[in-house]
């Protein structure tokens, strides 16, 4: 039995977290974990796409700065891995980044319901007020279905992202008992169903207690279904900044067990294994 490893951290090089891995690293060894994986905002094959990722040209220093860190706290298990976005289309440019240099996981998020509306950018967060919350729900996880059955990731990242700023879907039929994000159930079952077929888990991301959500990712309904449909799971503070390392992580240890969870899964050069938690 051991704590969760955390499993989503980002660096400085995406601009918008602060702290070096070895500032994370740090703090991870002194909340006792035993494992930890820098998994920042992979780079576009276009450096402009946005601005809240590393350039093309950063890749190799991100390998450098985890490596680093891994020689500092050698008493530290540090995986290198990516937060890579999911878009219909990317799937060779995913492939190229794979092939670039020995990960031990990739994460895959979708961030992108279009080309140019990332749903978590609080600058873009006026988009909402012109949408309809269920058809942007069923966007997204219309995409993160794609996500789950493309087989490029290891693990899919916060798979209830939408709830982030608090816009749940009401106008569809009301699926009682949920904690709010009313008939979106079926978009669930589908998403999971591709998670479970193509073998990949599931993170837990406790970034969502500290959004306006107020929820880890995903709902206690999601992870409910996922159980139910033996869908594996990792543990992820999505930590910007050192002190969030390993978050809530005894809340989301809590949840988990609570829906019948106890083990989770760790990755080492794209091989699973399942350890008790
Ligand atoms: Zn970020
Ligand atoms: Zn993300």
């Amino acid at each position: 039995m051991s704590l969760p490893a955390d499993y989503h951290m980002h660096t400085p090089l995406c601009r918008h977290a602060a702290g070096e891995p070895v500032e994370y690293a740090k703090h991870a060894a002194a909340l006792g974990l035993d494992e930890i994986g820098f998994s920042d905002h992979s780079p576009m094959r276009q450096d402009d796409f946005d601005n809240w990722r590393m350039n093309i040209s950063q890749l190799d220093e991100y390998v450098e700065n985890v490596r680093k860190a891994r020689k500092d706290f050698p008493q530290l298990t540090i995986r290198l891995a990516l937060e890579v976005d999911y878009l219909p289309g990317h799937e060779d440019w995913i492939r190229e980044l794979a092939a670039r240099h020995p990960w031990d996981y990739f994460i895959g998020s979708v961030h992108y319901v279009s080309d140019s509306w990332d749903i978590d950018n609080p600058a873009k967060l006026s988009e909402w007020n012109h949408r309809d919350a269920f058809e942007v729900w069923s966007a997204y996880f219309e995409r993160l279905t794609l996500a789950a059955e493309s087989g490029l990731f290891e693990i899919i990242g916060h798979a209830d992202l939408p709830k982030k700023f608090g816009h749940r879907p009401t106008r569809a039929p009301a699926c009682a008992g949920s904690s709010g994000a009313a008939g979106c159930t079926p978009l669930y079952e589908k998403f999971l169903a591709a998670v479970q077929k193509s073998g990949c888990a599931i993170e837990l991301n406790t970034a969502g207690l500290r959004k306006d959500c107020r929820e880890i990712y995903p709902s206690r309904e999601i992870l409910q279904l996922a159980f139910q449909k033996n869908v594996p799971i990792t543990f992820g503070s999505d930590a910007h900044a050192p002190g969030e390392v390993g978050m809530n992580f005894a809340e989301a240890v809590q949840l988990a067990h609570s829906v019948g969870y106890a083990e989770c899964r760790r990755f080492v050069q794209r091989k699973q294994r399942s350890v008790k938690f």
